[in-house]
């Protein structure tokens, strides 16, 4: 392995996907219920003692970079309840290998750390954003911070991010009525907004087809507003299509339900506990906790991590999508015996 030349080593998997970009969870904990990632009053959250200490958490993502990784976006849970999350922005912002620092937020804290994120050198910001009417959103999170979120969203702005983008999780019968609106939003601010296909992933136990909106009828709400919506070519393996309006306003559709793209898929993520999937939708983890609190050497760390990518195998939105009847992934009662199964452990 040629870890001291300039180009870190690309490791394939089986289906010849290389390993690109990790998803960190910082926390499973959150400071919003929304109905399709946490349906549910109470959760078990990860025991503190196994959560990472940012010092490990940084040293992982060295370790993950010198394998190939150049990505990284921190999620959670909420990011921004993590305790000093700037601090650990800092320490991977230093590693020259990462060309790409993003994080995933849903913006009720945004306001106040956005300043701290943008000096401790973040490149990128995604603000979750399902809709722009303060009682929906009431409803949609069990939370009344839809004010702090518009907040966060303009402090983002004025503090410097460039790239700013909103995601929408679009579903029937919620807020499908408000892809103009949120279109035009995100234009005002120079924000790209990404439509997303509401997920089966472990957490959204409301979910059933029906509650779909998918890409093709997402973009057809847009023609019949817009007219003729073009096609932007990708530039790299994120998982959105991007269009351009005739006006050039650009948007992407993140169509993961009904156009799975895990032929391409370059994403593991690494729960805050340690615990590091190869899938979104993956039932088991690779533990890198108890090998690294235990003091193994780096090696060691690598060779986990090499042979459990060269042996990856997954493509669980193209399975979920072959399935002849989609019910619910997983049922409330296994994800309250392993929270790891959760969205909100995972990190979207
Ligand atoms: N709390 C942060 C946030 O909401 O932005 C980061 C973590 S959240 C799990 C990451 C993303 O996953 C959010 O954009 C959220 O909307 C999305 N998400 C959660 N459950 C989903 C589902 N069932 N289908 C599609 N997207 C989902
Ligand atoms: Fe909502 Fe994100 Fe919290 Fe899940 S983790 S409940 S998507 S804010
Ligand atoms: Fe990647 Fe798994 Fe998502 Fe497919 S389902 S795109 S393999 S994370």
């Amino acid at each position: 392995m040629n870890h001291h030349t300039e180009h870190p080593p690309t490791f394939l998997d089986t289906l010849s996907r290389p390993l690109r970009s990790l998803r960190l969870s910082v926390t499973d904990r959150c400071n919003l219920r929304c109905q399709y990632c946490m349906p549910e009053e109470e959760y078990v959250w990860l025991p503190r003692k196994e959560i990472l200490t940012l010092e490990e958490v940084s040293g992982l993502v060295d370790i993950f970079a010198e394998l190939g990784v150049d990505k990284v976006r921190l999620t959670g849970g909420e990011p921004l309840v993590r305790r000093d999350l700037a601090a650990l922005v800092k320490m991977i912002a230093h590693n020259q290998r990462i060309k790409d620092l993003a994080i995933t937020t849903n913006g009720v804290l945004l306001a106040e750390s956005a300043q701290s994120l943008y000096d401790a050198g973040l490149h990128r910001v995604t603000v979750s954003l399902d809709t722009l009417r303060p009682d929906r959103f009431t409803a949609l999170t069990r939370r009344d911070f839809h004010d702090k979120v518009l907040d966060g969203i303009k402090a983002a702005g004025q503090v410097g991010f460039t790239g700013l983008k909103i995601d929408t999780v679009v579903m029937r019968g919620v807020n499908e009525d408000e892809l103009i609106d949120l279109l035009e939003f995100g234009r005002q601010i120079s924000a790209e907004v990404r439509f997303i296909e509401y997920m089966d992933v472990g957490g959204a136990t409301l979910w059933s087809m029906n509650r779909v909106f998918s890409r093709a009828q997402i973009l057809e709400v847009l023609t019949r507003r817009y007219g003729h919506i073009e096609p932007v070519a990708p530039v790299s393996a994120a998982p959105a299509d991007r269009f351009v309006l005739p006006d050039g306003t650009v948007f992407g559709i993140v169509a993961s339900t009904t156009t799975p793209f895990c032929r391409t898929c370059d994403r593991s993520r690494l729960t805050a506990d340690g615990t590091w999937y190869l899938c979104l939708y993956a039932q088991h983890g690779i533990d890198l906790r108890s090998p690294l609190r235990a003091g193994v050497s780096k090696a060691e760390l690598i060779s986990t991590i090499v042979s459990g990518w060269t042996r990856r195998s997954d493509r669980g939105a193209e399975e979920r999508k072959e399935m002849r009847s989609r019910e619910v992934l997983i049922p409330v009662e296994r994800l309250r015996a392993d929270p790891h199964l959760e969205m909100h452990t995972r990190g979207g």
